[in-house]
């Protein structure tokens, strides 16, 4: 999907060794399956490529030709720098630092704290770990997860445990591993992706929305001091911000298509959406259907509170900040979740769930975030 590709893939495998049974020979080949990147080591360089493209953005902005905003450094880039700079009486020393980034009014990105370590198993076809790697690097700009998530891993490295399901989990220090989560197991948090083989036939882009996913909860965790509470913003929040990922960077998502289905969520949603505070409480299955498979009911309640907050006069790009960003935040301060709705939304939770009654599952068009939306304005 994007560009200028950071290939530190470093596989090890072929290593033979030669065994000898019943007189014969046999070769043999261990194959490690295993392909290890250090992203501490990327997240520089990924820095410097998110920087041109910002310092693009801002030049077009400003009216001047720079080119298309790519990322990639060029002629026109810095010639239209250094028209911009000349403007203001000044000159381009050949290096966009923060002098320049302060002058064009670029936020600076703020140095992470947190490493993943990535561990693939190649039974994913390397196109898949290139585009993790495209996805984390935009991920880590927009959102970089807080610091304090460094507790409940426990070191500050995150790892991420990814193979495809065609396969039996391959990492034989954690063998119980198994679907997508932020899973811990007592000496930490890791991340899990298996990723379902038919995802690849069928070119579902779940397999790569799916990282936003996971992605998004270690955010969550991060933010919240572990608060995560109720279930609905939890995973709503996961399920929106994973759809509206990849409608911006594919065009695609499965949103408008999950809320249509009437068996994937259940009227519950408007009748007794406290239900849908906890996993227990709403992951079942009723006479007709389900109550919040892919998480459909939970996100049609974000995303009816994001309608609520638009009637109030925020734009679509706060409302969603406050649900995505702002509530974790004050999770962590507040005694209870629902305290921390109330001021972060300025409306009681029993407020919400009274105008939730009185909607109606049709309206789910209506409140679909617009597609023109971009993940970077609500966390600016
Ligand atoms: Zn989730």
């Amino acid at each position: 999907m994007l560009y200028n590709k950071l290939k530190m893939l470093v596989t090890m495998r072929g290593l033979s060794f030669i065994e000898a049974t019943k007189g014969q020979i046999v070769v043999k080949k261990i194959q490690l399956n295993i392909i290890t990147i250090f992203l501490v080591l990327t997240a520089q360089l990924a820095f410097a490529d998110n920087r041109t493209r910002a310092v693009q953005e801002r030049l077009l902005e400003l009216g001047f030709t720079p080119g298309i905003a790519d990322g990639i450094w060029g002629k026109k880039t810095e010639t239209a720098l250094q028209e911009f700079l000349s403007a203001k009486g000044l000159t381009f020393d050949g290096k966009v630092d923060s002098n320049e980034l302060e002058l064009l009014g670029i936020r600076k990105v703020r140095e992470e704290k947190i490493f993943l370590k990535l561990n693939i198993d190649n039974s994913l076809p390397q196109a898949w770990a290139s585009e993790f790697n495209d996805i984390l690097e935009i991920l880590r700009d927009v959102l970089p997860i807080d610091e304090n998530f460094n507790r409940y891993v426990r070191n500050s490295t995150l790892e991420v445990y990814a193979w495809s399901s065609k396969v039996k989990n391959p990492f034989s220090a954690k063998p119980n591993m198994g679907g997508a989560c932020i899973c811990g197991d007592g000496y930490g948090r890791y991340m899990v992706l298996e990723i379902n083989q038919n995802e690849f036939k069928d070119n579902s882009l779940h397999r790569y929305s799916v990282i936003v996913h996971e992605y998004f909860h270690a955010y969550q965790i991060g933010l919240s001091n572990d608060r995560m509470n109720p279930k609905w913003l939890v995973e709503g929040g996961a399920k929106v911000m994973e759809e509206m990922f990849v409608q911006q960077y594919y065009r695609k998502n499965s949103l408008a298509g999950d809320l249509k289905q009437s068996a994937l969520w259940s009227d519950d949603v408007f009748k007794s959406p406290n239900l849908y505070e906890k996993y227990e409480t709403s992951s079942k299955e009723t006479s007709i259907g389900w109550m919040d498979m892919n998480y459909a009911g939970s996100a049609f309640m974000t995303l009816a509170l994001v309608n609520e907050l638009q009637k109030k006069n925020i734009s679509e790009e706060k409302a969603f900040e406050l649900v995505f960003r702002s509530f974790w935040t004050e999770n962590a301060k507040q005694s209870s979740w629902k305290s921390a709705f109330e001021k972060t939304f300025n409306m009681t939770v029993e407020t919400f769930y009274s105008r939730l009654a009185k909607y109606r599952r049709s309206d789910a068009r209506k409140i679909l975030p617009s597609n023109s939306l971009k993940i970077q304005n609500i966390f600016n």
